[in-house]
């Protein structure tokens, strides 16, 4: 598995740091993700852009990738479902030999205050943005500690380092994700496994679009820099902790904040 890593790119003329490596991004249809995939691919990754209710965007991240001369696949996995991300997994290794760089992207908010909060939101939260990492890693560390070498990059939150009010379920669910990563990487840093987590701010995508003028306000008045974030800033660090400058890099939670949770 190793040889085959170390061979001449093989995805067809792609150059860049990232050239032969299989990238696995989820929730790469949209926001964030969707930078992350192409970002990835610009530095000539083949990117397995994973999606669960966002085909048709997923099929134009995938287009604008072929566009820009790179290679990917739209892949539907529900990332809470265990045996899903299994067969996700599976066949990735199956169809392209090995899979090189994980980034747990996909993550939802159900946002209210503790007094109100109901079960389910804080189920479906818990089980998307903390238990999908684990499905994706569960399955897919088996192969990097047979490659002895690969790179985890999960998306968490400043919420997850410092708590927000009305985002309990979430704050848990990217806190959790913080812990699950560096537990990870101390696991699997002796075979050469880099598992880092990166944590944005508030970032302009369709997650921070619904919030109200005050939310947005609050948000705004607590950045340092005094503007949201783009999911091109969050792209940017998670390529650099993807590539081989970053090897020696594990366990680490990076901000991307504006200097928010400073
Ligand atoms: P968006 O709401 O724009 O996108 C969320 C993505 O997650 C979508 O691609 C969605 O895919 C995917 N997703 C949700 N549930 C699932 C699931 N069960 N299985 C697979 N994919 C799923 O959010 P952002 O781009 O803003 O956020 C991306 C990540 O960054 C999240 O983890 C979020 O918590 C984190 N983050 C965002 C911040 C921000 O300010 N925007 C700040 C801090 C962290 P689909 O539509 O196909 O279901």
């Amino acid at each position: 598995m190793k040889e085959s890593l170390e061979r001449e790119p093989q995805w067809g003329q792609s150059q860049g740091e990232l050239a032969g490596k299989v990238a696995l991004v989820t929730g790469a249809g949209r926001g964030i993700g969707r930078a992350i995939a192409l970002t990835l691919a610009g530095q000539g990754a083949l990117v397995l852009v994973n999606y669960n209710g966002s085909r048709e965007r997923a099929l134009e991240t995938v287009e604008e990738i072929e566009r820009e001369g790179g290679q990917a696949e739209a892949v539907c996995c529900d990332v809470s479902d265990f045996a899903a991300c299994g067969r996700m997994a599976e066949e990735a290794v199956r169809k392209y030999g090995h899979v090189d760089i994980l980034v747990n992207n996909a993550g939802i908010t159900r946002d209210n205050l503790i007094v109100r909060m109901g079960e389910e939101d804080y189920d479906r939260v818990l089980d998307t943005n903390l238990k999908g990492a684990f499905n994706t890693i569960r399955h897919l560390s088996r192969y990097f500690l047979k490659q002895r070498c690969g790179k985890i990059i999960n998306i968490t939150s400043v919420s997850g380092v410092a708590g927000n009010a009305g985002q309990a379920n979430y704050s848990a669910s990217k806190a959790g994700l913080i812990g699950l990563t560096k537990s990870v990487a101390r696991e699997l840093a002796g075979r050469g496994i880099c598992v880092n987590a990166v944590a944005p701010g508030f970032i302009d995508t369709e997650m921070t679009e619904g919030l109200s003028d005050r939310a947005r306000e609050g948000a705004l008045a607590s950045i340092p820099m005094g503007r949201m974030g783009k999911a091109e800033d969050v792209a940017g660090l998670v390529a650099f902790l993807a590539g081989k400058r970053a090897d020696y890099i594990t366990g680490q939670v990076v901000c991307v904040d504006g200097g928010m949770a400073m």
